[in-house]
């Protein structure tokens, strides 16, 4: 039997083990730090309070099949040479001949002065309560403080987290401000970026529309709005400072912190793999996921990370796993997009859908296609049951 280990239980990593499972002779092992497999495309809904966690999570006991050894356990380093992995408060490591690196990201600050200690990051179902919770005892605050800043959200990033958390706010809000009696005129919400344009990834009318949707419940939109510093009371972008005492950070994303631990060559812990997947030197070791940095064949940039490229690396890694078993050479992984969704709360979004984004779709149409992405992952990774249980 050869040993499989596969590090998170993720998208990438729970489609690879579904992939490999059915294979004879492989002994496969997942490790995860939870329970618990949470889809991180839904966080921002768990953050703004429009979903419960549950509504976003499933318990991997009832996804792992039979033959599959689920370990509850936090990685925290590889090492590639003695093929083992090591995990946090256990002495004994874990050896493998094979292994599938799917630890996902974390958040980026890119060591922004303040960030780390005073924005909330928006990276796993933890951060996401503790944004939810935050909120509502600042807005709760607001009535005994009288502090205009208890009401202003300021949420560093818009890009399609920072666009999805905003949709979600302002459809909340409305929520917020009854229960706690709120001042609806005084609450503010503040959208900042770095970069001149809002979803730049889109057409320009379907981002008007994003735009237009939003600001007309007033958040504002600041962009070509590099982010100085952070502070317990606000941002500063040069000499311009936004008060809050809500700061969300969704500027970028970074891989897991255990890349860099464990001594990879790496660029914000993302491994520059093979156009296998696999690592140079080490065929036996493959990274998928937001952990690595794959460069796309045709333009030369490296695959953003989405749990679309994420799921489509683990099927390519894994018939590469099986290729190597079978003596049989590893193919490059190539990436054909099904298109990029961004929602503007629960009930509406926009979409660019097909390879080349050539049919594009705004407003509620665009909420059912979202729903059925979602839907058809959680069926085909953990189960009927799973996916029904999330349905609203
Ligand atoms: C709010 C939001 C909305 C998004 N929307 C979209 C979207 O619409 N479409 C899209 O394609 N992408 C979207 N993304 C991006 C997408 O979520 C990620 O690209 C995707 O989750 C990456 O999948 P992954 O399997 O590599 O990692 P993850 O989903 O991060 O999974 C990693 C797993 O590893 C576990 N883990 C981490 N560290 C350890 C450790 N040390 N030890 C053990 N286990 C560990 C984690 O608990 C987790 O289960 C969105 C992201 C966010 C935050």
């Amino acid at each position: 039997m050869r040993k499989i280990v596969i590090l998170g239980a993720g998208y990438a990593g729970l489609r690879a083990m579904k992939e490999l499972h059915k294979e004879a002779g492989l002994q496969i092992t997942l490790i995860n730090r939870d329970l618990y497999h949470y889809e991180a495309t839904e966080l921002h809904t768990v953050a703004a309070g429009t979903k419960a966690p549950a509504d976003i999570i499933f318990d991997l006991e009832s996804s792992i099949p039979e033959g599959v050894d689920f370990r509850s356990g936090t990685v925290n380093k590889i090492d590639v040479e003695t093929q083992c992995v090591y995990l946090e408060d256990e002495n004994i490591p874990i050896a493998y001949d094979y292994l599938i690196v799917a630890l996902g990201f974390e958040s980026e600050d890119f060591g922004i002065k303040g960030a780390a200690q005073y924005a909330l990051p928006l990276a796993n179902l933890a951060d996401a309560f503790a944004i939810r919770t935050h909120l509502e005892q600042r807005l709760a605050r607001f009535n005994d403080s009288r502090d205009e800043n208890d009401l202003s959200i300021v949420v560093c990033g818009a890009g399609i987290t920072g666009i999805e958390l905003v949709g979600e706010l302002v459809y909340r809000m409305p929520e917020w401000v009854a229960q706690h009696k709120l001042p609806a005129d005084k609450i503010r919400i503040t959208c900042l970026d770095a970069m001149p344009a809002i979803l730049p990834m889109f057409d320009a009318e379907l981002s008007r529309y994003a735009i237009a949707h939003l600001a007309d419940r007033g958040v504002s939109f600041q962009t070509s709005s590099a982010i100085d510093e952070v502070t317990a009371t606000g941002v500063r972008s040069g000499e311009r400072v936004f008060p809050a005492h809500t700061i969300i950070w969704t500027t970028g994303v970074r891989g897991s912190h255990v890349v860099a631990n464990s001594g990879f060559a790496q660029k914000r812990n993302r491994v520059a793999v093979e156009p296998s997947l696999s690592l140079k030197g080490h065929p036996e070791v493959f990274f998928i996921g937001d952990v690595s940095a794959v460069a796309d064949p045709g333009s030369g940039h490296v695959y953003p990370t989405t749990a679309q490229i994420s799921v489509a690396q683990a099927t390519h890694a894994a018939l590469n796993l099986k290729a190597q078993i079978a003596g049989k050479p590893m193919t490059d992984f190539t990436f054909k997009s099904r298109g990029t969704v961004c929602s503007l709360g629960p009930l509406l979004g926009i979409a660019q859908i097909g390879a080349d984004g050539s049919m594009k779709l705004e407003g509620r149409k665009v909420a059912a296609i979202k729903k059925l992405i979602n839907d058809t992952e959680i069926l085909e990774v953990s189960s009927i049951g799973n996916m029904i249980s999330h349905a609203d």
